[in-house]
């Protein structure tokens, strides 16, 4: 029988013909590294089978790391690929494999390293290509225990599927035919795709990165590509909480949230998607499921263009630490226009990215998480009237797109930090109104967000 044909291959876990995939799988590194985990990954794999399931995989952990160092130390002249191959080899053996599955790519990398220390220098482009191969020896791992256990699978690059990037090294993005061309590719695969993340080819034909923890933008590209039902993104956490955990043990999972609201969180380093990663799910309105392997009934969080209605109107609340205030002051200048570009100008010349902005008549407040050419940014604004700075604080950020209807939330946000007696020193609550933003100490920030939370997320 050919396989790939009737209820027979069904059964076996492989594409009935014609069957669209209609699902996207991503795992983590640390989804695929020992036995316990690789046994559910497989479990998870088998239920979903009659939805086809395209599996996309990041690197076993530590190995990109380890990859970039190396070809580091390769390039400063001493070339050795011991480190990956030894912790290649451990995870192999753990999941039960023979190192010979991954031979070919070792001794490319061999190569590769050797000419680096010949050439003594190393560019973006050389460094794209050795990182490229740990995902490439990851999915040659997966399909092949996914084999063994009875679940017709082929390892898929990403590159020779036609995942075509633009030629930014280290933090490319997909051109409009990636999407195509991956749709045919996957189409053609025998059994379940097990694709690698993070990498793909420039037209050139230069192997790209898509940027650190590029997998999860793979997940999102293959998805819009085959027009998933849903791309499940398997982590270690069981998706995004109401609040940092450590900040607030009574933190509770949040069961669903909007693009805008995932976006907001991702920039203060919650646990979620990246903006730009998600992207691709965006543009064509995929949901995308925030799940954890180590709990894989548990019912993580979902992220999709709306939420229900009888959620919460608060998504999450979440804070940065590191947050430095300035202040310029100039009654003669504020009203007339062209005045905040002028300001803006400057930190834009000196390349500094502005958080949060509060202005009144004669003044304007922005926050910034950085120090480095502060002291110039400072010292240009000197021109345009007093300017002060405050370092120390802390930027809680309240974020949910129904806040706007909620009436009274704002009374019950400020209530909540008068009784604190928390000193607020800057406040901005934007047109969209998805992010109240407060500037407080950094030794009040803690309790900051647990008197929010408790006013927010009342237990139930
Ligand atoms: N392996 C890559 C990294 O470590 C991509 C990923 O894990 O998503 O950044
Ligand atoms: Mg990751």
């Amino acid at each position: 029988m050919m396989p790939g044909t009737g209820t027979a291959a069904r059964r076996l876990g492989m594409r009935p013909e014609g069957a669209e995939s209609v699902l996207v799988m991503k795992f983590g590194g640390t989804s695929l590294g020992d036995r316990q985990r690789i046994d559910t990954v497989v479990s998870l794999v088998r239920q979903r089978r009659e939805r086809s399931p395209v599996l996309v995989c990041s690197a076993h952990s530590g190995i990109t790391d380890l990859l970039l160092d190396g070809a580091r130390r390769a390039a400063a002249g001493t070339p050795d690929l011991e480190p990956v191959r030894s912790r290649e080899q451990a995870v192999l053996e753990a999941l039960g494999l023979d190192i010979s599955i991954v031979e070919e790519d070792l001794e490319r990398l061999d190569q590769m390293f050797r000419g680096l220390a010949l050439l003594g220098e190393l560019t973006p482009r050389s460094l794209d290509a050795v990182a490229s191969f740990g995902e490439r020896m990851s999915v040659r791992a997966i399909a092949s225990v996914l084999r063994r256990r009875r679940l017709p699978a082929t390892a898929v690059m990403a590159d020779d599927a036609g995942l075509v990037t633009d030629s930014r090294y280290t933090r490319a993005t997909p051109r409009p035919e990636a999407y195509t061309n991956l749709r045919a590719a996957l189409a053609a695969v025998e059994g379940i795709p097990v694709v690698t993340g993070f990498i793909g080819r420039d037209r050139d034909g230069n192997v790209t990165t898509l940027g650190r923890s590029g997998s999860d933008f793979t997940a999102t590209i293959v998805g819009k590509a085959i027009g998933a039902e849903e791309v499940e993104i398997w982590t270690d956490v069981s998706g995004v909480l109401t609040a940092d955990p450590r900040l607030v043990p009574e933190a509770r999972p949040v069961a669903s949230l909007t693009y805008a609201e995932a976006s907001e969180l991702a920039y203060y380093g919650a646990k979620v998607i990246h903006p730009a990663t998600i992207q691709p799910a965006v543009e064509a309105r995929i949901p995308v499921r925030i799940l954890n392997t180590m709990d894989p009934a548990a019912a993580g969080t979902v992220i999709a263009p709306t939420r229900p209605r009888a959620a919460h109107e608060v998504a999450s609340i979440a804070s940065k630490k590191d947050i430095t205030l300035v202040n310029v002051t100039s009654g003669r200048m504020l009203g007339q226009s062209g005045f905040m570009a002028q300001v803006f100008e400057v930190f834009q010349r000196h390349d500094v990215v502005v958080d949060l902005i509060a202005t009144s008549e004669v003044s304007v407040t922005v926050s910034v998480d950085q120090q480095e050419r502060l002291a110039d940014v400072i010292e240009d604004m000197k021109g345009f009237g007093k300017v002060s700075i405050t370092e120390g604080n802390a930027l809680v950020a309240v974020i949910g797109e129904r806040m706007r209807q909620a009436s009274g939330l704002a009374g019950r946000v400020f209530q909540a930090l008068a009784e604190a007696k928390v000193p607020i020193r800057a406040i901005s609550y934007g047109a969209t109104k998805t992010n109240l933003q407060i500037v407080v100490p950094t030794d009040r920030g803690g309790e900051t967000v647990r008197a929010l939370h408790a006013v927010l997320f009342p237990p139930a």
